[in-house]
């Protein structure tokens, strides 16, 4: 664990600590911050969406946070383990046992079935029984009338349902969503969000990336980054959702924009 300090009662509450975290991609002679030295806790249980323009470093983080990738710098503790000095090996079990990632294009294997897709991380874990396991998995998205089906026989809406069945299916604690309603009209987004309000229910930690205004509003929390960094982190409540609700569409991004832009553009 983390040393003690002023600190300590909230690190040690939190399941996620980051500490300085940073990811530098080596472009030629530049160097790309991608995420430029991030501090921030995250408790069990809690519901958190991640804002920000394209290129902001929110996928980035969400590979870090999802083990996907190691940090160029700094400190990533998980449910009490140093994960950003662990080895591939270790990296590759904590990440099958704790975390479930969904993506926006949901990255389905195209000529399987749903039930085999949602069964790919059992085989990783060696678990018994898992036809019963990823069929309770399709079952918890209201999927399983449609497990034999492929990715292809079915509708967008279920593909996603589909990947997040495969993110649940080890019951991981912590669920990563990067734009999982990105590529869904909004209707079908609801349907998605409603899911992630019910594992968010049964105690799961939620973590999603998204543009739109309405999908972060049902977070409990909001973090902003520009440029690699946090540049706000708030609660939601009722102030935030009536200055939001007067707004634009996407969350409104009160810093100055980083390039001047003709007027009325
Ligand atoms: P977002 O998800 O907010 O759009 P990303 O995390 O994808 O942002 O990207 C953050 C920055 O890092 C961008 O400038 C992007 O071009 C750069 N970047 C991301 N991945 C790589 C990579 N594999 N190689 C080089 N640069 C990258
Ligand atoms: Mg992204």
């Amino acid at each position: 664990m983390p040393e003690s300090g002023d600190l300590d009662a909230d690190l040690n509450d939190s399941l996620i600590q980051l500490n300085s975290l940073s990811k530098h991609y080596k472009m030629g002679d530049t160097v790309v911050r991608a995420l430029d030295g991030v501090t921030f806790s995250i408790r069990e249980g809690e519901f958190v969406s991640i804002t920000g323009h394209s290129g902001s470093g929110k996928s980035t983080m969400m590979h870090l946070l999802g083990c996907l990738d190691r940090p160029s710098g700094g400190e990533y503790w998980l449910d009490g383990d140093l994960v950003s000095r662990m080895s591939d090996r270790m990296l590759a079990v904590i990440r099958n046992e704790k975390v479930g990632f969904v993506f926006q294009t949901f990255n389905l294997i195209q000529r399987t079935s749903a039930l085999d897709n949602v069964a790919v991380p059992l085989f990783y874990g060696r678990k018994p029984k898992v036809r019963e396991a990823a069929m309770r998995a399709l079952e918890r998205v209201g999927l399983n009338h449609r497990a034999t089906h492929t990715p292809a026989e079915l509708s967008g809406g279920e593909r996603q349902r589909v990947a997040i069945a495969r993110a649940i299916v080890n019951e991981p604690r912590i669920v990563l969503a990067d734009e999982p309603t990105g590529n869904l009209d909004s209707r079908t987004g609801n349907q998605i969000m409603d899911i992630f309000h019910e594992l968010h229910r049964s105690g799961v930690t939620i973590i999603l990336v998204t543009h739109e205004r309405d999908v972060a509003l049902q977070a409990e929390r909001i973090v902003r980054m520009r440029d690699g960094k946090i540049v706000e982190d708030r609660r939601v409540d009722e102030d935030l959702r009536d200055e939001l609700s007067a707004g634009e569409q996407d969350v409104p991004d009160r810093s100055p924009p980083p390039l001047a832009r003709p007027a009325g553009v």
